[in-house]
């Protein structure tokens, strides 16, 4: 072992499926996360609309990464020079999309970043956890220290994240769903999700939390943030 948690591959769907589709592979959370997610998603944590907050700082480190980067590899940004973030929503199906046109993310990364605790953050968070005793506090240490990307949990069922990284000639899939203490990986095939760099978070939302993809909700919220944010964020609405 090299330290490195490459996440425990256990199954493989690929004989389910079209034999001309890539494989859909299964991996488990590492624990810290399983128990993280648990929490996000059973908490009564009440302040939800911080999801978005987390996903825009996300995107926007991720083309913070990519500026710097292509400062040094000129012909990074190719064609795809827009550096921004997109936020659509559908409101009669319940749908939040993230896109940012930044560093995206290799098959490996996505299992390094999205199914270990890696930010410091997000394992402050656990180690008060430990050090709590009562559930209530619980609730209050997300709010307290953040919990990144998994507080996307907070108001969804599931969430797609499709990455396409300028490392990779590949794009590909991350999914996963509350309640579940395993995620997939495969690789984008569909044409129309191709994206030539960057990120898109896919969000369906919770019954009681569909509200977030009425677009005036979102541009409150983003309106907020927003002004710490360097790059432009854009919002528009799925036509009903
Ligand atoms: P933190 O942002 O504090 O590192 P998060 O839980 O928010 O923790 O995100 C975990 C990691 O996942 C990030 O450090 C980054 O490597 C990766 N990541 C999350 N969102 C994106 C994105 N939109 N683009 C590229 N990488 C991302
Ligand atoms: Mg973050």
């Amino acid at each position: 072992k090299n330290g490195l948690f490459l996440g425990n591959r256990y199954e493989s769907t690929a004989a389910a499926s079209d034999a001309s589709d890539p494989p859909v592979e299964k991996y488990e959370y590492q624990a810290e996360v399983s128990r993280l997610m648990d929490l996000i998603v059973n908490s009564l944590y009440s302040n939800k609309e911080v999801f978005l907050r987390e996903l825009i700082s996300n995107a926007s480190d991720a083309l913070d990464k990519l500026r710097f980067l292509s400062v040094t590899e000129q012909g990074l940004l190719k064609d795809a020079v827009d550096l921004d973030i997109r936020i659509q929503t559908d409101k009669d199906n319940g749908i939040v999309t993230i896109t940012d046109s930044g560093i995206g993310m290799t098959r490996q990364e996505l299992i390094d970043c999205l199914g270990t605790i890696a930010q410091s953050g997000t394992a402050k968070f656990l180690k008060s956890l430990k050090e709590s005793k009562d559930a209530g506090a619980d609730s209050n240490l997300i709010g307290q220290f953040g919990v990144g990307f998994y507080s996307a949990f907070l108001v969804s069922d599931r969430v797609v994240v499709s990455t396409k990284s300028p490392k990779s000639d590949k794009q590909y899939v991350w999914e996963g769903e509350a309640n579940s203490s395993a995620y997939t990986i495969r690789e984008e095939t569909d044409p129309q999700n191709l994206i030539p760099r960057g990120t898109r978070l896919t969000l369906y939302l919770k019954r009681d939390d569909k509200g977030f993809a009425h677009p005036e909700r979102i541009e409150k919220l983003v309106k907020n943030y927003s002004q710490f944010v360097s790059f432009p964020i854009y919002t528009w609405q799925e036509k009903g």
